[in-house]
């Protein structure tokens, strides 16, 4: 792997050793850009050595990838977190690198245990019990801070059995902003898993503010290392923006990254210009790309040594000839669309504002001006979803793949997800929908899109959409259920039983406006009244007002 690597080397200096995890293997890890900003900035410290760290996903002794040390070996371990599901890899590689898992039975010998990304700042606490310290929002803006609180208290000793800075260390932390401890925040579950008090303990914070950061001109965000073995082989990944304008309802990317930023144009060309770049494609990164006003002149600026422009996906409504073109000039053959949902009603719903004239003149733009193939993206189980809105999605897909077709198209993908409520959005409220009715609803899409030819379908397995659904929403005791699992190999169903948790109750129940959410004590910036308000106004679109509240599905 390092042989394939063009770019940052580690720099093998610094009295802290820090080994950064990506719970999940090479490829996928460093086709993250966030984690690869993060182990630049923890490297580039003068105290610091930084290694990466990667999920083998077998039963050894997890090692670094730069030095081979063992994890146990480090001083600070530092988890990177963007999937709900990372959490039983985390507790896996923890299990096999002989750390204790809990926080409380670490002593000074241990490892320092800290985790970030976007995870986090939706709900921490499944994690909570294994981390010692939790970054909430942008880490790079806290990153200087905390390393400064490390290397005063830790001053690089570790001594097996005792607890000399340990303690100092996570009271002081509680002073950083963005920074949770989860050991000064004391909860109270009923049998079944649902949170009813939360106790702040010491000097912590009441609510821990996410971390955003203002001027993203002032900084660049970039690979620091390409190579041929991720998702976007040989690419330079820049991000040009963060955070949505949307607000659809259903998109914790709409709400976890607000406010909406972007670069500016003449900022981003003095950077990809302004370097010899290792390879010659760029991939544009942002999770609004769509509502960037230059894009086309930013791709049709770069200079001919740029042979390749990437993007991951646009809104249907910013699909323009100009842009497209520029796009299709820079070698881009494929084009992502989400709209979500079949029915006009259900995008009203996830207020995903697109009609069907739109999404099916952006399948034409694309095919006229080059493109030649689709990914589109669905989901099944929404809120207030009926077989209905399933069953309008294979026409809108044949539309799509008539106007696509009839000039430079090819090939279209539908990828299906079932919707998994997260919190921090408008459906944090909202049950799961059924595992039958994902089923059945799946297998509907399926029938009627299988026919259409250079159409292939991808669907998610229910299975792990109900496991994700569980854990984005699962306070501690999820989390405990997480770790017998690893430690017993039992069942889910049977580690939940154990830890106390009611997973079909969890999952399906719906939650009061008054109620206790796990992830409350989490401020990203969005008021639960306006997540609240949004929510009824969902229901209201759906017709399924009732008492001026949200009436559960059925
Ligand atoms: S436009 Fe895309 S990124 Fe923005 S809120 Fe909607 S789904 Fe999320």
């Amino acid at each position: 792997m390092l042989a394939s690597e063009v770019g940052r080397r580690w720099s093998g200096q610094g009295r802290i050793r820090v080994a950064l995890v990506f719970p999940n293997t090479y490829h996928v890890g460093m086709s993250n850009l966030g984690f690869q900003i993060i182990w630049q900035k923890f490297d580039g410290r003068d105290d610091v050595s930084c290694e990466r760290v990667f999920a083998s996903g077998d039963a050894t002794e997890p090692r670094s990838l730069e030095s081979g040390t063992p994890l146990r070996m480090f001083d600070v371990v530092a988890f990177s977190i963007s999937f709900e599901l990372d959490l039983s890899r985390i507790i896996s590689l923890l299990n096999h690198a002989g750390i204790p898992l809990l926080g409380v039975d670490r002593d000074d010998g241990e490892p320092f245990i800290i985790a970030g990304g976007v995870v986090c700042a939706m709900n921490p606490e499944p994690l909570a019990p294994y981390a010692d310290a939790i970054f909430i929002g942008e880490a790079e803006y806290v990153i200087d801070e905390l390393f400064d609180l490390l290397a005063r208290y830790t001053g690089g000793r570790r001594h097996r059995g005792v607890d000399t800075w340990r303690t100092g260390l996570l009271r002081a932390l509680v002073s950083i902003p963005g920074i949770y401890v989860p050991r000064f925040y004391e909860p109270t579950y009923a049998p079944g898993g649902r949170l009813v008090e939360l106790l702040v303990r010491g000097d912590a914070p009441a609510r821990i503010e996410r971390q955003v950061a203002g001027n993203l001109d002032a900084e660049k965000t970039a690979s620091v290392v390409v190579t041929c073995e991720t998702e976007f082989p040989d690419t330079y990944l820049i991000e040009i923006g963060r955070g949505c304008p949307h607000g659809c309802r259903f998109c914790l990317a709409g709400f976890v990254y607000r406010p909406f930023r972007k670069r500016s144009v003449q900022r981003l060309l003095e950077w990809i210009e302004g370097e010899t770049l290792p390879c010659h494609r760029v991939g544009l990164i942002g999770a609004a790309l769509s509502d960037f006003p230059d894009l086309d002149r930013l791709i049709v600026s770069l200079s001919e040594s740029v042979k390749e422009v990437g993007i991951s996906s646009l809104r249907a409504d910013a699909i323009i000839p100009s842009l497209v073109t520029a796009l299709t000039a820079r070698g881009q053959r494929t084009l992502a669309i989400a709209p979500e949902a079949g029915s006009q009603r259900l995008r009203d719903v996830i207020n995903k504002r697109l009609d069907e004239e739109t999404i099916v003149r952006a399948a034409e733009t694309a095919g006229n001006c080059g493109i030649t193939r689709l990914r589109l993206y669905f989901m099944v189980g929404l809120p207030w979803e009926e077989d209905e809105d399933v069953l309008a999605v294979a026409p809108l897909v044949r539309a799509m793949r008539r106007t696509f077709f009839a000039s430079n198209g090819k090939r279209i993908t539908v990828s299906i997800n079932p919707f998994v409520p997260k919190p921090q959005t408008p459906f944090q409220w909202h049950p799961m929908a059924p595992r039958d009715v994902l089923k059945r609803r799946l297998q509907l899409l399926e029938r009627d899109l299988s026919s259409l030819g250079g159409v292939r379908i991808l669907t998610k397995s229910v299975r792990l959409a109900l496991l994700q659904g569980l854990v984005a929403r699962g306070g501690r005791p999820v989390g405990e259920a997480i770790a017998i699992r690893e430690v017993t190999a039992l069942s889910w169903k049977r580690a939940c039983a154990r830890a106390g948790v009611d997973m079909e109750g969890e999952l399906h129940r719906e939650r009061r406006f008054d109620g206790l959410l796990p992830w409350d004590h989490i401020d990203v910036g969005v008021g639960r009244h306006f997540l609240w308000e949004e929510y009824r106004r969902a229901a209201q679109i759906a017709g399924r007002l009732v008492d001026g509240g949200p009436a559960p599905p059925g």
